[in-house]
């Protein structure tokens, strides 16, 4: 499949994609039984996963999208402008992020970063993805949907420049071993 540039094959399919999104939303379910929490996406990758999620949970929760910018084409850009769209506070509160797709984990430390001034009870992230670079990393998702190498995804919310977003399955770029 081409999507601008580039040659995309199937990688992850729709199946697998929501046998794992039940079994995060069994262990969420589990471990916030007592609890109330406050659920993040992270806009816009995660708006198909987050809606697929949070519809596996059965604790009281509630739901507040953010966003942010640190990606352009498939490189990471490393810059990553302030969060918005975050209304509620965050004092006292169990949070859970819900991310895409964790690449250098650059995005996620800084939004716990932002968090740790808040007062917040406690911060967990949820990955749909965490990709090779991200294991290095000092922060890390408790609850992980897929651990692949270092290949650039899209589909199931995911883009490439704004396209793919709506395809059931995610599918890896086949890139030239020097761009990658
Ligand atoms: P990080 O800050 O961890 O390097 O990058 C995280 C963000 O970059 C993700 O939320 C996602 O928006 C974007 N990203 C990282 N890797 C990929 C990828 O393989 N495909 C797409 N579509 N976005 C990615």
């Amino acid at each position: 499949m081409k999507i601008k540039d580039l040659e995309f094959k199937k990688f992850i399919t729709a199946a697998k994609i929501n046998e794992k999104i039940k079994e995060l939303g069994a262990q969420l379910n589990e471990d916030y039984q007592q609890k109330k929490p406050l659920l993040l996406p992270i806009l816009n990758g995660s708006f198909i996963f987050a809606a697929d999620l949070i519809r596996e949970l059965k604790v009281d929760c509630r739901v507040s999208f953010v966003k942010h910018a640190s990606y352009q084409g498939t490189q990471s850009s490393g810059q990553l402008n302030t969060l918005i769209g975050l209304n509620e506070s965050l004092f006292n509160q169990d949070i859970i992020i819900i991310e895409d797709i964790m690449d250098t984990g650059l995005t996620l430390s800084k939004v716990i970063n932002e968090f740790g001034t808040l007062g917040v009870k406690s911060v967990e992230i949820v990955t749909l993805v965490r990709k090779a670079p991200a294991r290095a990393h000092a922060v890390q998702p408790k609850y992980i949907g897929f651990d692949i190498d270092d290949e650039f995804v899209l589909g199931y919310g995911l883009d490439y420049d704004g396209y793919g977003r709506n395809l059931k399955d995610i599918y890896k770029a086949l890139l030239p071993e020097t761009t990658k």
